[in-house]
């Protein structure tokens, strides 16, 4: 990851670039902080390029959690672009595998706790069932939740 870490560097001097305890992206400071990663780690470089589609895309706010999932969306993308620009590959099973995290957690979100009906959104903190009435709070949403490896069905 060191030798892409320099060329993004070289690339892109308007971000910030900072070791920290995980990959994210901080819009306020415009700081893409990365875990510093052994160089046999293949995800971490993936992780990297992610983070800065985010900088190059300019994400900073988000009012609903369906949005964030399509931040994350367009991130990837603009990593893959990055990548190939860059002779790296990223596996496209990993970017889905990723975004399903986010599906699974939206739809955890989503869902009502008293009638397991589908749910709106009605801002960044609260839900409501237009089945039963329910209302509940949800924490915050957060770009980049760590990426949780899912063990595949056979
Ligand atoms: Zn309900
Ligand atoms: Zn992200």
């Amino acid at each position: 990851m060191e030798k892409l870490l320099i060329k993004l560097k070289a690339s892109y001097p308007f971000i910030n670039f900072k070791p920290g305890a995980t990959f994210s992206w901080s819009p306020k400071t415009n700081h893409v902080i990365y875990k510093i990663s052994p160089d046999d780690d293949v995800v971490a470089p993936w992780s990297l390029l992610h983070e800065v589609g985010h900088a190059l895309l300019e994400h900073n706010d988000y009012s609903s959690d369906f949005q964030l999932l399509t931040l994350e969306v367009s991130a990837w993308e603009k990593a893959k672009q990055l990548a190939e620009s860059l002779n790296y590959t990223i596996d496209p099973d990993h970017i889905q595998d990723c975004l399903d995290t986010y599906r699974d957690w939206l739809y955890q979100r989503s869902t009502c706790p008293t009638c397991t009906n589908c749910s709106l959104q009605t801002n960044s903190r609260t839900y409501a069932c237009f089945n039963c009435g329910t209302n509940w709070n949800v924490s915050s949403s957060r770009m980049c939740r760590p990426y949780r490896k899912l063990a595949k069905a056979i």
